[in-house]
């Protein structure tokens, strides 16, 4: 409850409950593997239950894989490969475009179960995950009968069988990143969701089923490192593409070292945000909120590190706390929900670690003052002030709702201090000034730079990184090249 001292007037209202109702969704008891087209028992996997964060309850039990049934997806992968890459382009489209309407037809039960199954707000799964998973499908079906126009008029062909991991944070979305472009190239993709968040990659493969795709065209390996490990290691994979954490990318490339299995890679980040003196500071506030808080800051792009202008610090500072204080945190099925749950108990744990550290290393912390369930994992909005370039907080990535704050004189030590990172995912610049913004992304080591807005993302824009943050590109054009033969 906001208390009148700090509101223009003296009456006080609050929200009442609005939750999404879940009576459409239908989740089975149990989920197996998808391979060949249908769903089996694991052959020497297992089966494990996915949670919901917000409540701590089971959800359905999953089948993760064992090597066993990792092989027998590679063979039947193997034996869709050929069919697939010789089918007319246009007619491979075409599937593409019944998979994104389908994902259409069943967005509600989508955003639903991408919120229970992973704690983001139903507003943000609703508005953002599933709209955007669709209108990635839709963008490659106009791809697939397009390709050589994509890559300066040469003829290309497809890798093969492709091996895909995606992380927990954007369950949906990761997958159609990832499927989309490489089945409209011609390949077969072999997918494994992350361990938390599995559904709604299974609830894809269903949509798979309907939309009369081939077998072997796509599976879904639901599973642990383990199982990414094997799937990165076994034989006969044309192309890796992963999406997680820096340590594990670079496990992988270890793995594929002395191989021709191209890979790419998308990993952490730890964005810089950075609002000079002459931004319009209300609308910047809105996008410091939008870059940190989306996602309770589970975002591999988050705009961590707030670089402020030391002229308008106070200011920035003052009016971000107001801002935050107002957040609505909280059941993530609740429509005005803003922060939902933190998605797994173990990565509760890295954010209160990382929070103790910058405590303990000097940094000033607020939390803002709200109630939390008692059940699931939470973790409340908080701001960190009096931070060092060399405090935890601002080099390591948190992957929560924590933003620390550091102040710049002059635009060439905003520079400097942005790019002292061993990430380069992305970053945002607030100004007025146009000729600014261009000189100053254009200095930036970050694979995507928005200006006077945050978090955008566009099916046609490419996204990837630099240094520790990774390589190769994923949407627009530049997301066929990863999945191509293309010769010289
Ligand atoms: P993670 O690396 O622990 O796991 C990612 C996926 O890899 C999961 O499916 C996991 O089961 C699998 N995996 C784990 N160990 C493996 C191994 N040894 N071999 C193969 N696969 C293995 O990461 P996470 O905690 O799930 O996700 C958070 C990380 O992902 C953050 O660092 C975030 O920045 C990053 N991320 C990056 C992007 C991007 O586009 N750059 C997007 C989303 C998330």
């Amino acid at each position: 409850m906001t208390s009148t001292a700090d509101t223009r007037t003296s009456i006080v209202w609050d929200y009442s409950p609005a939750p999404e109702s879940v009576d459409h969704v239908r989740l089975r008891d149990r989920y197996g593997l998808f391979v060949d087209g249908d769903f089996r028992d694991p052959v020497d996997g297992r089966y494990v239950p996915t949670i919901n964060p917000a409540t701590e309850e089971p959800l359905a039990e999953i089948a993760f894989a064992g090597p066993g049934d990792v092989l027998a997806a590679v063979e039947s992968a193997r034996a869709a490969a050929p069919k697939w890459a010789a089918l007319a382009p246009l007619e491979r489209g075409k599937y593409l475009f019944r998979i994104a309407r389908l994902i259409q037809e069943r967005a509600r039960e989508l955003a639903v179960v991408e919120t229970m199954d992973g704690g983001k707000p139903l507003r943000e799964s609703r508005d953002v995950d599933i709209p955007l998973a669709a209108a990635h499908f839709f963008h490659y079906a106009g791809w697939a009968d397009k390709l050589r126009y994509g890559v300066a008029s040469r003829e290309v062909q497809p890798l093969g069988v492709v091996g895909q991991i995606v992380p927990w944070n954007f369950p949906l979305l990761m997958a159609a990143w990832k499927l989309a472009p490489a089945l409209a190239c011609g390949n077969v993709a072999i997918l494994k969701p992350a361990e938390t968040t599995p559904l709604t990659a299974l609830l894809l493969a269903e949509i798979a089923q309907e939309a009369e795709l081939p077998p072997g065209v796509i599976s879904i390996l639901a599973g642990d490192g383990a199982t990414g490990a094997a799937l990165v290691r076994a034989p006969h994979i044309d192309k890796v593409a992963f999406t997680g954490s820096t340590s594990v990318g670079r496990d992988i490339q270890a793995a594929l070292a002395g191989t021709n299995t191209p890979l790419t890679l998308e990993l952490g980040g730890k964005s810089a945000n950075i609002v000079f003196e002459d931004a319009s500071l209300d609308q910047a506030v809105e996008g410091i909120v939008n870059g940190i808080f989306f996602n309770q800051g589970h975002v591999c792009c988050a705009g961590s590190r707030l670089l402020i202008q030391e002229s308008v610090r106070d200011e920035v500072i003052t009016k971000l706390w107001q801002r935050m204080r107002r957040l609505r945190v909280g059941d993530p099925l609740d429509k005005n929900t803003d922060v939902g749950a933190i998605n797994s108990a173990e990565q509760l744990e890295r954010i209160e670690a990382l929070v103790a550290a910058g405590e303990a290393e000097g940094a000033s912390r607020r939390t803002i003052d709200c109630e939390l369930p008692e059940r699931g994992y939470w973790f409340a909005p908080t701001l960190f002030t009096d931070v060092s370039p060399a405090h935890r907080i601002a080099v390591e990535e948190i992957f929560g709702p924590v933003v620390s704050v550091l102040t710049f004189r002059t635009q060439a030590e905003a520079i400097e201090k942005a790019n002292n990172s061993r990430y380069g995912l992305a970053a945002g610049i607030w100004t007025d000034k146009g000729a600014k913004a261009f000189e100053v992304a254009g200095a930036l080591q970050a694979g995507v730079v928005w200006q006077n807005t945050y978090n955008h993302f566009d099916p046609t824009a490419a996204f990837g990184g630099y240094k520790e943050s990774g390589f190769g590109r994923e949407g627009g054009a530049a997301g066929l090249r990863p999945y191509l033969r293309i010769p010289r």
